[in-house]
Formats: structure tokens, sequence, C-alpha cells
């Protein structure tokens, strides 16, 4: 299996949706499994942060949001500065099945040179969890549009290279066409999840705009009325299997 971290490492989470039980109008509260993305053995981009504790501190913050709402019921797949490798995250999220999986990171890619641009992935179209998946993705984009920033949404393939190093593929949610690669193994999750790297404090502006009180309390209101949104497009859910 690829290692995610060897080009950009930063992408990796997840950040999965789940199937909707709990949208829609269903009484059961919708559960999401906040994933904060890297761990002290792959700590992602060191810059005025640290994106390991970033993401911690992130999901800690959207998490007693979302429950402060009443309509969520939240879970983690790590608390603290644990070693959590992806395939340990994938197994706790399917023992789980929450509705939604949401992965955090701190390092946008954005779209083309620009790195400033929030990045907010979906599971690829031929994927049975890409509706649900894309869906997230598209509400969480329309919460954190503004005048001056729109985030991309999209998917992420890994094109293989030589020597079992990957470049990374980023394409437009638009682009349906099926890809021979593979995306984020985050996605191989048996519920949806959506992964949102949110922009890389480069600077002590950037630390104070994204990893200050205020930015993290903005960042988690925007992920509830993402969520929200995400919930109302989805009507109740048919009986599974019939
Ligand atoms: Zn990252």
């Amino acid at each position: 299996m690829k290692e995610p971290k060897l080009l950009f490492c930063c992408l990796g989470l997840l950040f999965t949706a789940g199937l909707l039980s709990g949208c829609g109008g269903r009484e059961e509260k919708t559960t999401i499994m906040l994933d904060a993305g890297h761990d002290p053995t792959w700590p992602g981009t060191q810059a005025e942060i640290s994106e390991e504790a970033y993401t911690l501190q992130l999901a800690q913050t959207v998490g007693t949001v979302l429950e402060e709402s009443g309509r969520y019921e939240v879970t983690y797949t790590r608390t603290e500065e644990e070693s959590l490798p992806v395939a340990e995250r994938v197994r706790k999220i399917d023992e789980e099945k929450p509705d939604l999986v949401l992965s955090f990171h701190g390092d946008a890619i954005g779209s083309g040179d620009d790195r400033s641009q929030i990045c907010i992935l979906a599971d690829v179209p031929q994927s049975p969890q890409h509706e649900a998946s894309l869906q997230a993705a598209q509400a969480l984009r329309q919460a954190f549009t503004q005048d001056d920033q729109v985030p991309f949404t999209g998917y992420l393939y890994y094109v293989p290279l030589r020597n079992e190093t990957y470049q990374i593929q980023l394409v437009s949610s638009e682009d349906t066409a099926v890809h021979e690669e593979e995306t984020l193994d985050l996605m191989s999750a048996s519920v949806p999840v959506a992964q949102i790297s949110l922009i890389r404090p480069d600077s002590a502006a950037d630390r104070e705009a994204w990893a200050g009180e205020a930015g993290m309390q903005d960042a988690a209101d925007r992920i509830l009325n993402g969520l929200d949104q995400f919930c109302a497009s989805r009507s109740p859910s048919p009986t599974p299997g019939s």
C-alpha cells in the first residue's frame, strides 16, 4: 500500500461521512466521527504550528460545537498525541460506522499553485460512498465560501512513479472520469468520508487567523453550518437493502 506521506504528506486524512441515517428528519442524532490528521510519528507540516497539534485542537473544537448543537453525536479517531496509522483509523471507522467521517488537515494544497486555497476532498466517483461524500464536500465548500475565498473541491489520485513513489494529482469534483489510480486510504472506509485541508499557517498572521481561538471557533461554526446543509440535502434514508 502506498505511503501517503511520500509527497504531499499532508493530505492525509479523512473525514468520512456516513450514511445519512441521522440526517433528513430522523429522530436519532447524526453520528460524526472526527479525524485529526497526522500523529506524532507522521506530524505533517511544521510551519508556524505543528499540523499534528493543530488538527487535534481543531477536532476538539469542532466536536464541542457539534455536540452543543444537540443534533450530532461525535466520536474521534484520536483524542491525544498517539500514533495512529491510517489502517487503524479505517478499522475504527468501520467498527463504529458513523454517518459521516470528517478528516482534518492544516496544509491546504489548493489547486494549481495556489497553496492558500482551502481544499476539500471527496471519495472518487467509482466508490459506493461517492455521492454522500461529495454532498458533504459541497456543503462544506458552501459553508467556507467567502468573497475572497472559494474552496476547491475534488478528488485526489496517487499516480505511481518509480520506486514506489507517487505523485499526487488533484482533480476537480466535476471531473467524474474513472481513473485507474488509487485515492486516499482513508476513503476505503465503509462509510462516507470527506477531508478538509484548511490553510497552512505559514506566518504569525496565518497562525492567529486559523489556529487562534477565534479562528478555530469560526472554522467549527462553518463546519456545523456545512453539516446542517448536508443533512438538509439528504432525504430520509430508505430502508437499507430493501
Ligand atoms: Zn496534512
